[in-house]
This record gives structure tokens, sequence and C-alpha cells, in this order.
């Protein structure tokens, strides 16, 4: 099976683990210093806290800017359950604003959901594909809103040349093992505002300050949300290797983009050439005639070693949304869930994969050419 994403770990990622784990320190030592000095400087933002996970990140990130009850959050349905559930913990209520059927969230909407309760905007950029960062940093702007960006598609992504994590109040990546690149399990914020930074570390460890000899004091709330010394030293050494796996995506992705162009039973999503997508995900678009059999392609696929997926099911078609917060619809969150299905584009493949993958979608989809749904 060729997975839709998978990690790619080398000789010399397994060495500086192996490094890591015949030393002295397991945690709290200097590796995560020096991943975290080496993220940030890689994007162009001031400081980088890593956590354990993406979904520690945004609780974290959430928490620091006091994102509280009553308060509101507008973000994308299109999404990891992750991104509006840590603002729930917080106590916080996710709008959902709609999307464009490119994955990401429709800009032009947002300012129609805000409020007086609103303190954040959370756009994700879908698959790798940034979204129109600097359209929703003026309506931020504009109402004195915080923009929290959920990159955890986008790591080593950018628009005309400038890092994702250089634009948002507070950018957040994942390390997770099928992510850009990975930990096993990671993630971080990164801000260009010390205050921000200094509280998601207070976060991240308890809320403990560390004063003389064996002193300290808890003076906030707080967590064991650290990364270990072995993920963080996992994560530099990948991190060197970032260019080399988004070129390698980024040319199965073009490769895709010629062999699937003008397609009559299915679309792929338009990257703007001074954008680089980290193409964490290559999304097709069925068109609507062939929805009713989406489950019959999905199937064939897999049993001819194609790992496809769905990215994703609205946020708030999830029992806990439904439950919390009634029924509600998005047209195009809708719409693009019924067309979606993520091909197999990762580091780890070779253009022999990518020409295979290509070869059996056009085979598979090609059967339905008379035999759609509403053909
Ligand atoms: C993967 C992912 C997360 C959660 O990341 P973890 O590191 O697995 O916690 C959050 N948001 C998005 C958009 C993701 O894809």
């Amino acid at each position: 099976m060729i997975p839709y994403s998978t990690q790619l770990i080398e000789e010399d990622d397994i060495a500086s683990v192996v490094e890591i784990l015949r030393s002295s320190h397991l945690t709290q030592g200097s590796k995560v210093k020096e991943f975290e000095e080496a993220i940030a400087h890689t994007v162009g933002a001031k400081y980088c806290v890593s956590f354990n996970s993406a979904t520690s990140a945004l609780h974290g990130a959430y928490a620091v800017c006091g994102l509280g009850e009553g308060d509101e959050i507008i973000t994308t349905p299109i999404s990891f359950v992750a991104t509006s559930n840590m603002a729930i913990a917080l106590g916080a209520k996710p709008i959902f604003c709609d999307i464009k059927m490119d994955g990401n969230i429709d800009e032009n909407l947002i300012e129609g959901l805000i409020t007086s309760h609103t303190k954040a905007i959370v756009p994700v950029d879908f698959a790798g594909k940034p979204v129109k960062i600097h359209t929703i940093h003026k309506i931020a702007k504009k109402h004195n809103l915080l923009v929290i960006e959920d990159a955890c598609h986008a790591f080593g992504g950018d628009i005309n040349h400038q890092k994702i994590g250089s634009f948002a109040d507070m950018t957040i990546f994942s390390f997770h093992a099928i992510k850009p690149i990975t930990t096993g399990e990671g993630g971080a914020v990164v801000t260009d505002n010390e205050e921000f930074a200094q509280k998601l570390r207070l976060f991240r460890s308890h809320g403990i300050v560390k004063e003389q000899l064996w002193h300290s004091d808890m003076v906030e709330m707080g967590h064991n949300y650290r990364l270990t010394e072995f993920a963080a030293a996992l994560g530099l050494s990948q991190l060197h290797k970032v260019d080399r796996f988004i070129n390698i995506r980024e040319t199965i992705g073009r490769y895709y983009d010629e062999r699937f162009e003008h397609h009559p039973l299915f679309t792929t999503i338009f990257i703007d050439p001074s954008h680089q997508s980290a193409r964490h995900l290559y999304p097709l678009l069925l068109i609507p005639e062939l929805h009713c059999v989406k489950e019959e392609i999905f199937t064939q696929m897999q049993e001819r070693g194609l790992g496809v997926q769905v990215h994703y099911k609205p946020i708030y078609q999830n029992s806990f949304y439904k439950e919390r917060y009634g029924e509600m619809h998005l047209s195009r969150a809708e719409l693009f869930y019924r067309s979606e299905l993520s091909i197999p584009c990762h580091q780890k493949m070779t253009m022999e994969n990518a020409k295979y993958v290509a070869d059996t979608v056009l085979e598979i989809i090609g059967k339905y050419t008379y035999g759609g749904c509403n053909f």
C-alpha cells in the first residue's frame, strides 16, 4: 500500500536519536532548545516553543491569549478536530466559517461572523496551500482580533518566499509522523510576541518558574506538554531535509497536475506559482455526478494499493459538536467533503510510484465516464 502520506526516516535521523538515547538527558536537556531555535530561524519568527503535539500547542496558544468562557474563535470546519477542540477545552465556542473549493477558509465570509465575543481568527492552510493571510490579517487588525494560524499541513511552505510562520500572531506546526517533517509526535508554536512565548513555556511545564537552588514557584496553571530530547534530535535532523522533502512532493504534485489536467470527472487544486504549498496532501475533487460512487472508487483504489483518505468530515458533523451546538450546514464545506479524495503524495515515493498512482486513478475513475450517478 502506498499511503497518502508517511514519514521518511534515514540512517542519519536514526543516528541522531541513538546519540541522545546514549546521553545523560532524555528530557529537559539542550536539544529541545536547539530544535526550537532552528525552527524559529527557518520560518523567520523570533520565538519557537515546542510541544509534545500540535494539539497541546493549540491548547497553549489559545490559553496564553486568554481565550475562555464566553469567547469565540472563527475557524474552518475543514480541519482536524483539534483545531476547534482545544478552544472548547478552554470554554470558548468555535464559530465555523464556510470555505472555498480549495479547502481553505473563505476570507470574504469572516467579517460577517465577527461579534463582540470574537477573540481570534484561526485559519488552516489546508493540504499545505497557504491561506489568504494578508486579507485575514487586515480583517483581524480592523476588529482588534488575533490571528492564530493552524499550519499543521504547511511547515516549510511560503508566500512569495516568505515562510509560513512569519505572518500570524501565533502559528502552530505539527510534527506528527505523517506531517511535513516529524518528531514522532510533536508540535510547536512560533511567534514574535515575547509575552506569548514566555507564557507558552510556563503552560507547557506546570506553570513553574525556577528560582535559585531548589526554590521554584508555580505561578500559572500548567501541564506537562514537553517534547523529549530524542524527539527534538529527530526533528533537528529532519529539519535539514525539509527543502528536499518539499521538492519531492512538489515534483509529484506537478506531475499529477499535468496528468489530470482537464479531466471531465474530477478537478485538482490550483496553487499560485508565487506560493509554495508544503503539499502535505494531494486532493482530488470528484464532480457531483460521481459522489454516489465515491465509496466504490475509494475501495477500488485501496484494493489496488493506493492508501487514499478523505479530508475532512466537516467538524460540526461530529456527534460531540452536534450534541453541543445542534445541526448546522455550510454548503461548500459539505460539497468539498463529498468531493474530496486525497491520493498518495510524499517524500518516500519514487516517480515510478507516482506514475502508478496516476495511471491507477485515471483507470479507475475513467470507468465511470458513461456511468456516474446522474448520467
Ligand atoms: C495533524 C493536525 C493537528 C493535530 O496535530 P497533532 O500533532 O497530531 O496533535 C491539528 N490541526 C491540523 C490541521 C492537523 O492536520
